[in-house]
């Protein structure tokens, strides 16, 4: 007998219909003799309303009343889909995050997991239950109830999975997998058999919201099977695995993207030693993430300094600059909003020089102007203007022949 985690997004879940077809899916997994534990997201679009039934309150409601509010959405899943099971003659039990053992550290809005305590779960699977976790949540040691971050139930499946010792975590969502881009924007985009931890790390953490970017992170660490598969297709779906065996490694596998991205500089700091740590500590402090960093000495001695934020944070950025402009001894601030980060994505890379001079060359032939670049060994990214994101994307997917045949 094996043990599945199987998770079921938003979209799967959407409907009364819906939850019955879930709980068709689990069946099925029992059936095969398997003891199973689900983590189901909210509703549809219901963190979305709940969100900006807050937000019709207070620009900035208060972070943790809004945990308080956005954990409700899964509650109203994990109850539904147990009655759901019962109904279908299975016994399910369901279980809040807290009460699931998962705890976080004490951040608002976009917790980590720090440890699972899985007793309770396990109990209850020796009992020959179904058991059913809200995804996206967890608590405190004080006992304060977090959530972990948009689109965090795919990291509340993998790390039980991983705490469990799991046969594989199933992620049952609205495509049958990941694919080279996404496919709501890009028609020919095509379905990867399968896909490295590393690889599905980057195009993650770039913009690819098929998995929470912690969920890879988990599954790379605790080497947990994982794979991406549709909740209303019985097709096979995408597995995330050490390395992508299964077909040829093409030099570049996937394109991501994401907009809402500002450039901020910060030109003519005098003392650029002592500045630099002191602006980017003060930014975490404020739980603000920099992404791309770029400085330059002027003739004069002193640095400019660009750095790429999510547009969220422009202005608790702002603030933050503004409030040690004495320490910080700057001329000017500038700012540009309105871009994207595109990327292209592949482990093949590393051996392959000349990706970055052709995803250029890419974009020049397109007319898209380039405003900032960032690359690791897998990837390559660059910022552009938010108008040109679907051109540059589109690009370079056909030159890196990544469509379907
Ligand atoms: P769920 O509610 O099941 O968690 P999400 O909306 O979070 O679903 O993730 C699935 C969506 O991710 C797809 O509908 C698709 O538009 C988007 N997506 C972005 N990039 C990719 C990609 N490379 N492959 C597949 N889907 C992608
Ligand atoms: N319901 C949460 C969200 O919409 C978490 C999730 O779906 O993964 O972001
Ligand atoms: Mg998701």
């Amino acid at each position: 007998m094996g043990l599945i985690v199987q998770k079921f997004g938003g979209t799967s879940v959407g409907s009364i219909e819906k939850i019955l077809n879930v709980a068709e899916c689990v069946r099925g997994e029992k059936e095969r003799g398997n003891q199973v534990v689900v983590v189901v997201s909210a509703m549809g679009k219901s963190t979305d309303q709940l969100v900006n039934m807050a937000k019709e309150i207070s620009e900035q409601p208060n972070k943790r009343e809004m945990d308080m509010l956005l954990s409700t959405g899964e509650q109203v899943t994990i109850a539904l889909l147990s009655m759901a099971l019962n109904q279908k003659g299975l016994e399910a039990v369901s279980f809040t995050g807290w009460q699931a053992g998962i705890m976080t550290e004490p951040v608002h809005g976009n917790a980590r997991i720090s440890k699972i305590n899985t007793d309770a779960v396990q109990k209850q699977l020796h009992a020959g239950k179904v058991v059913i976790v809200a995804g996206f949540q967890g608590v405190t040691e004080d006992g304060e109830i977090t959530t972990l971050g948009r689109g965090g139930s795919d990291t509340t499946a993998v790390a039980l999975a991983a705490a469990l010792n799991a046969d594989k975590c199933d992620i049952y969502t609205d495509v049958t997998g990941v694919f080279t881009t996404d496919p709501r924007y890009v028609k020919n985009a095509r379905k990867l058999l399968s896909v490295s931890y590393d690889e599905m790390l980057e195009l993650a953490n770039l913009g690819a919201g098929v998995l929470h970017p912690r969920a890879v992170e988990f599954a790379k660490n605790y080497n947990v099977r994982l794979e991406v598969r549709s909740s209303m297709e019985k097709v096979e779906g995408t597995v995330i695995e050490g390395e992508a065996t299964m077909e040829q490694n093409l030099v570049v596998r996937g394109v991501a993207f994401e907009d809402g991205i500002t450039r901020v500089t910060v030109l003519g700091l005098r003392n650029s030693l002592t500045s630099l740590s002191t602006i980017f500590t003060t930014l975490a402090k404020n739980q603000i993430n920099v992404d791309i960093i770029i400085q330059s000495t002027t003739e004069e001695g002193a640095a400019n300094l660009s750095f790429s934020i999510h547009t969220d944070d422009w202005i608790p950025t702002l603030n933050v600059l503004e409030n040690n402009k004495e320490t910080l001894a700057y001329d000017q601030l500038d700012a540009e909003n309105k871009l994207a980060k595109v990327s292209i994505v592949g482990s093949g890379m590393i051996s392959n020089p000349g990706v970055a001079a052709k995803m250029f060359e890419v974009l020049a032939n397109s007319n898209i102007p380039v405003k900032m670049v960032s690359t690791s060994e897998i990837k390559v990214s660059a910022v552009v203007e938010e108008k040109n994101m679907l051109k540059a994307v589109e690009a370079l997917h056909e030159a890196f022949e990544l469509g379907q045949n």
